[in-house]
């Protein structure tokens, strides 16, 4: 028994039970010790007995209640009916058959307060507040004007026992209520608290196992880099060379994989440093050109510089981190272009006179960047445009980092992509000026310079030089050792920090190069116990810390601990050589010169070329003599036709012509389709090869597939538009040769685009067809409509309105007749008719019947010029041959 009464008190009240849960089950339950109370009240002072019954209902409902809310969930419901029938029911009714003001009922409404403040928030708290004050003032007014509504208690004792005990009852009640919202707050915050303490402990433990697993796996990629790289120096054959240079890109890929991870959990833990030292700002750009130079030349892109050679040179800044961000780009740039070039500029802008705006920018022809991908493209693990990027290898991280690191220096990265054609990735930030001298003509240099470091090239050798390799890995000794073995040093090994002690008291050595982490005696004490070793031969020599553990600041951190320098493994080949030599005494070392010959430099300054302002382009269906879209320079995307011969482009691999002869052959079985939308992805991006803004007009969104899309393939760039011409064959010619007229007035593209849109609504456009066969075969017309067009021997004609195809008229007789009442109804007594030019497309017709046609014309309007084109392969294949069409604007 006692048992079921803890379990039900734990069901209640236990920690177990969600906080709101738990405060409504304590204060309805307070509700109800206090109804119970007030009755017991009652009784001894001989109150009202219809207040004792209503009491005992009240009660009734609030146990239905806490019953109902910890059954089915519903607190915030049960909270609000309790509210309702509390504050709004029960008190005024015990207010008024319980003595109104001369009674206890004041500290009760005190309680109902107590009870909003306590169980709701937002618009049901307001709402509720505002509800019991005007409940209990409007009982007070009442009382006050109309006494005669309140029954009173009795005799002055039972008031006074009335408000006594009421007041204890309602003291108790939020007494305990506060008192319990201590606990719960004391009992959260312990939580949070031991919470906070375990994230901390395992964000600690993260930290260690990345720090740990970084140093576990660049090791062992040491040594597959470092012995790979003794093999490329061998003489081997082609197919061994092969494999050693998939391993090296395989492995070095996995490092940077590696790097880019370790970097990103650095930064998440904020533990990635900004730290800034004076650098040389040519001998970083000579570095990042010298990578970036050997990929672009393996791809056989073009590699530019343009440096302005106003850029101070020495800088304050953290140069490590502006390479790696540098880097990062220009590798993306190298990657994401199959062709074409890679442009690096690097230019400044003086703030004051120690700092600089340094920007550099990275320009390259590649893949480009859909407008819609750009807001995404410094997310985490976000690679962009999968389906072209397939057999690209990337992580996503690489932008995400550089953004991240810009930010920290308070700059920014800036893109400007255009897909299809290539993107310009620009890093502005501020840099201090450690040497105002200007670094001059340095891309000059560069571009001389640049190539001599396609393959490894030994720079020196030192026979007489003595060197020491202390490293507890087995494997990392032995590269260590065949890396410099070209340099004819004379390279000595020690296991431990004890080994090295030992070498170092009897044997003098020119450097010694010393790994951090080793059991027993770390790097770090090795070092200080070789500085201070009585009678050792190599207090003053350099010691090169050579470690796998990358901490920002590397470098500064091993200086501070006494180390001459500092190499980061996977030990760099050249790196190594170049430590060494600036240990080495200068009389032990004998210079190689490098051999660059063969070496052609395809570095190229940068010339730029203006672009126009905006490209017109269109649709073969838009029936426009080829001849005036040369010479207006609008260019056509062509569509396809499809039979049972094959696949052909419209205009360009199958003539009108060409289709009439095979629909005359087989009268049907023709289809056309619009390009892909990756081919007009191509077609917008040549399109913008030479203009800044494209527009595009795109057959009638009512007609077939093109217009969809095209405009899909706009979504790709952020300075293509579309537009619906609404209109098809010679309609839609008339629409372009509009909006040609208008991107020649100097308009903005707000302009154009709606003065399109308004040239739309006055195109007048009509076709009468010849057979009503291909129109229904097509969809165009229903079946009932072609039988009777075919009894009757009636031909129609359509036209286009408010972008759809009407029947507007039918008309019977030989085909010339037709044409006659045809143009007739199109052109005669017609006003506002703009003069200028009127389209006549046809399909198959005879020059004779064109003539006559223009001759009908001429008997009702007065045109300038008549463009007489035939229809292109599309429109015939879909209206069918004798197929005339007649375009002209209004005014
Ligand atoms: P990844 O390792 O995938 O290259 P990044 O963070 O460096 O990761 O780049 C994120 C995505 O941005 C890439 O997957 C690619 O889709 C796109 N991107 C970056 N640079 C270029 C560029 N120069 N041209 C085209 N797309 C790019």
């Amino acid at each position: 028994m006692r048992k079921r009464w803890k379990e039900g008190f734990y069901r209640l009240y236990g920690p177990e039970v969600e906080l709101n849960n738990r405060l409504f089950n304590i204060i309805m339950s307070g509700c109800l010790l206090a109804a119970m109370l007030s009755n017991i009240a009652t009784a001894l002072s001989n109150g009202s007995i219809w207040n004792f019954v209503f009491v005992v209902i009240i009660g009734g409902v609030i146990a239905v209640l806490i019953w109902i809310a910890n059954r089915y969930g519903k607190t915030q419901l049960c909270a609000l009916l309790a509210g309702i029938v509390i504050e709004l029911f029960m008190l005024p009714m015990l207010y008024f058959t319980g003595g109104g003001i001369r009674s206890g009922m004041s500290s009760w409404f005190l309680l109902g307060l107590v009870y909003c403040f306590l169980l709701y928030s937002g618009r049901r708290f307001v709402a509720m507040l505002v509800l019991s004050m005007v409940s209990f003032s409007l009982c007070h007014t009442v009382a006050y004007y109309h006494p005669e509504y309140i029954i009173p208690l009795q005799t002055e004792s039972k008031i006074m026992m009335d408000m006594h005990l009421s007041m204890l009852v309602s003291a108790i009640c939020i007494g305990t209520i506060i008192k319990f919202q201590r606990a719960i707050f004391e009992e959260e915050k312990r939580k949070s608290d031991e919470r906070q303490v375990m994230l901390e402990e395992a964000n600690k433990t993260k930290d260690r196992f990345l720090a740990n697993m970084s140093h576990e796996i660049r090791t062992p990629i040491n040594t597959i880099i470092g012995l790979n790289e003794m093999n490329l120096r061998e003489q081997i054959s082609q197919e061994v060379e092969e494999n050693s240079v998939n391993i090296q890109r395989a492995s070095g890929m996995l490092l940077s994989t590696i790097n880019d991870i370790l970097d990103m959990s650095k930064i998440g833990a904020g533990k990635m440093d900004i730290i800034s030292r004076k650098y040389d700002f040519g001998s970083m750009l000579s570095d990042l050109i010298n990578i970036s130079w050997l990929r672009a030349h393996e791809k056989k892109l073009e590699f530019n510089l343009d440096i302005s050679p106003e850029i101070p040179a020495m800088l304050y800044g953290d140069d490590i981190r502006i390479r790696q961000i540098i880097t990062n780009i220009l590798t993306n740039a190298i990657k994401y272009t199959q062709k074409g070039s890679v442009t690096l500029t690097a230019d400044c802008e003086p703030l004051d006179n120690n700092k600089i705006r340094l920007k550099i920018s990275v320009k390259d022809t590649g893949i480009g960047i859909r407008a819609e991908d750009i807001p995404h493209l410094f997310d985490s693990f976000q690679r962009l445009d999968e389906r072209k990027n397939s057999g690209i290898e990337g992580t996503g991280l690489g932008l995400a980092i550089s953004h991240q690191l810009v930010e920290m220096m308070g700059g920014e990265i800036l893109v400007d992509s255009s897909y299809q054609r290539g993107s310009v990735f620009t890093v502005v930030i501020e840099q201090g000026i450690e040497d105002k001298t200007p670094i001059g003509a340095v891309g000059n240099v560069l571009k001389a310079n640049a190539g001599n470091h396609r393959k490894y090239h030994q720079t020196f050798e030192a026979p007489e030089a003595r060197v020491l390799v202390v490293d507890d890995n087995e494997m990392n000794r032995i590269v260590a050792v065949k890396l410099l073995r070209g340099t004819k040093v004379q390279v000595e090994t020690a296991v431990s920090g004890e080994e090295c002690l030992e070498k170092t008291r009897n044997y003098y050595y020119h450097a010694i190069f010393m790994d951090h982490l080793m059991p027993q005696m770390d790097g770090l004490e090795t070092l200080s116990r070789i500085r201070k070793q009585e009678n050792g031969m190599c207090r003053e020599t350099p010691v090169i810390a050579l470690t796998a553990n990358v901490i920002s600041g590397a470098d500064k951190y091993y200086r501070q601990k006494g180390f001459d320098g500092y190499l980061m493994k996977p030990i760099n080949g050249a790196l190594f050589e170049d430590m060494l030599l600036n240990c080495l005494p200068e009389e032990l070392v004998v210079e190689r010169a490098m051999d660059t010959a063969g070496e052609d430099a395809e570095v190229h300054l940068v010339n730029r070329k203006a672009k126009r302002q905006f490209c017109l382009t269109t649709e073969s269906v838009a029936d426009l003599p080829e001849k005036m879209l040369e010479h207006l320079d609008i260019k056509c995307i062509s569509y396809y036709i499809l039979t049972k011969e094959g696949r052909f482009r419209d205009k360009r691999e199958i003539s009108t012509e060409n289709l009439n002869e095979y629909l005359e052959k087989y009268g049907k079985g023709v289809t056309s389709e619009p390009p892909s939308v990756e081919e007009y992805e191509q077609f917008f991006a040549d399109a913008l090869e030479n203009a800044e803004k494209v527009i595009h007009i795109s057959l009638s969104s009512n007609d077939g597939r093109g217009y969809e899309r095209s405009s899909k393939a706009a979504k790709g760039f952020s300075n293509v538009y579309v537009v619906d011409a609404s209109h098809v064959s010679s309609g839609m010619g008339a629409l372009v040769l509009t909006a040609a007229e208008m991107i020649n007035r100097e308009m903005t593209i707000e302009e154009i685009l709606a003065a399109i849109e308004e040239a739309k609504t006055k195109i007048s456009f009509h076709f009468v067809i010849g057979t009503t066969e291909i129109m229904y075969y097509r969809g165009f017309l229903e079946k009932y409509q072609k039988v009777i067009f075919d009894i009757f021997g009636l031909n129609p004609v359509l036209s286009m309105k408010e972008g759809k195809l009407r029947c507007t008229g039918l008309f019977q007789g030989s085909m010339l007749h037709v044409y006659k009442r045809f143009v007739r109804k199109c052109l005669k007594g017609k006003r506002n008719v703009d003069k200028r030019v009127l389209f006549i497309s046809y399909a198959g017709c005879s020059s004779k019947t064109l003539e006559m046609i223009k001759g009908e014309v001429r008997k009702y309007q007065d045109f300038d010029v008549i463009i007489e084109e035939p229809t292109s392969a599309t429109i015939t294949s879909n209206c069918g041959l004798g197929t005339i069409g007649i375009a002209f604007l209004r005014l």
